[in-house]
């Protein structure tokens, strides 16, 4: 059951995916990507350096700071943030407007602080909370990818801790137990008329 009610009962077109630090919703957009191209997944724009194997314009526009304030005074983001205290993130807004004019869906992944300005901008979006199944479970997922250091670890898991109470803010919570079954969960809320 999808207990998500919006004025006039409007298919859900925009979903914000957002969710703890670590809980795999890198892994579960990039299953969207691969799996359901119909589905437009917003390439977001950041001051962070690539990691390896990550392309520009497939995983991120990856921009200077001088770039990124050029974005923000042009008002070309639909929100944007500083996560984990370091970098800037934001979410261009002109593919979004295009693709939900054409009747298409579009998937935000996001963090927290940008799902809520998503919330206040576009009030229509459906805001899903990526769930680890346990939080020992989140805590093998952060060492284990081996992305971070030990000090950049241990302030995610903080962040993380700080995330997870903000469940209650979102409209829907699915567990990531498997990554296609949440995929799936994930573009059948954008099929569904939601309820008046
Ligand atoms: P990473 O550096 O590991 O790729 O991403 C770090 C965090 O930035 C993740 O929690 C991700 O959801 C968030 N993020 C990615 N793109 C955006 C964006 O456009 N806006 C906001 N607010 N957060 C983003």
């Amino acid at each position: 059951d999808y207990l998500v009610t919006r004025a006039g009962g409007e298919p859900a077109r925009l979903v914000v995916l957002a969710g703890p630090t670590a809980v795999g919703k890198g892994t579960v957009s990039a299953y969207i990507r691969e799996n359901y191209p119909d589905v437009l997944l917003s390439v977001s724009a950041t001051t962070r350096k690539p990691r390896a194997g990550e392309i520009d314009g497939v995983h991120y526009y990856f921009v200077s700071d001088e770039e990124f304030d050029r974005m923000i005074a042009a008002d070309e983001l639909l929100e944007w943030a500083i996560v984990h205290n370091s970098y800037r993130y934001g979410t261009p807004r002109p593919p979004i407007d295009a693709a939900l004019g054409a009747g298409r869906r579009v998937l935000l992944e996001i963090d927290l602080q940008g799902a809520r300005l998503v919330r206040r901008a576009m009030p229509e979006a459906i805001l899903v909370f990526l769930l680890p199944p346990t939080w020992e479970e989140l805590v093998r997922r952060l060492i284990g990818r081996g992305t971070e250091d030990a000090a950049e670890q241990s302030r995610r898991l903080e962040t993380a801790k700080v995330e997870l109470a903000a469940q209650d803010e979102f409209d829907v919570k699915v567990v990531n137990r498997d990554v296609s079954e949440a995929a799936r969960e994930v573009v059948e809320l954008m099929a569904v008329p939601v309820s008046p």
